[in-house]
């Protein structure tokens, strides 16, 4: 089977199993090719719903994580969207299809070799320009761009940062994995003046956000 044939296969079960239903979230999935950011040893299951190995201790999600969050997202064009954690690159490609050519997907990791492979292949998604890979902290945020539409955290934290609330644009969502180191509750919060409106989407396990807000 063709890498296109896998792509159409998983994004017919993950329909199925009801973890994505908006057009543009099926589309998105249909369109970036998630071959191209796992390495080349993992190729052969990059279609499969698991997370991968993407080197340096650390992982792609499982399409179905990914599909979940872009849904609970609820992402509209020309956003200005902020990701914790970009390893791959793959959820932020995503989020820049759904966001379209007027958004922009500013995406931080903390390990500049993944930052780098990350870049090369949403170069050859198209996506060059619509998604910018910066090395460094994200529980920090990143004040040069803020405020932001949509913060997403991609790794297990336990609390949320304070600076990504106030880099958050008023009636802006952020999602994140919050919890323990080994288990967590995704949580979505929206701004609302000085409070949080909170929703909690059920467990997840993501690999443990590193840095100021994060774990030691
Ligand atoms: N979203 C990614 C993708 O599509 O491949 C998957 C992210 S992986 C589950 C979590 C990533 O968060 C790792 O690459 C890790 O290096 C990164 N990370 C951990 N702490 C971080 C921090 N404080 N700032 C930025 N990235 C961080």
């Amino acid at each position: 089977m063709s890498y296109e044939e896998e792509r159409e296969r998983m994004v017919i079960n993950l329909r199925r199993r009801g973890h994505i239903k908006s057009k543009e979230v099926v589309e998105a999935m249909k369109a970036i090719p998630r071959h191209l950011f796992v390495p080349e040893a993992a190729r052969p299951s990059a279609y499969h719903d698991t997370p991968l190995p993407i080197g340096e201790g650390q992982t792609i999600s499982a399409p179905h994580m990914v599909g979940i969050m872009l849904e609970k997202l609820d992402l509209s064009r020309g956003q200005n969207v902020f990701e914790v954690g970009g390893g791959s690159g793959y959820h932020a490609a995503l989020v820049a299809h759904i966001i379209g050519e007027n958004g922009r997907v500013i995406s931080m990791e903390r390990i500049e070799s993944l930052a780098e492979r990350a870049r090369e292949a949403i170069k050859r998604c198209g996506l060059e320009g619509r998604v910018v890979v910066i090395v460094g902290d994200g529980s920090l945020g990143w004040e040069q761009l803020a405020p932001y539409d949509r913060i997403f955290i991609t790794c297990a934290s336990p609390e949320i940062p304070p600076p990504l609330v106030d880099q958050l644009e008023e009636g802006g969502k952020l999602l994140i994995p919050l919890g323990s180191r080994y288990l967590q509750t995704l949580v979505q919060v929206e701004k609302k003046g000085k409070k949080l409106k909170r929703k909690s989407y059920g467990g997840c396990v993501f690999v443990p956000l590193v840095g100021e807000y994060g774990f030691s």
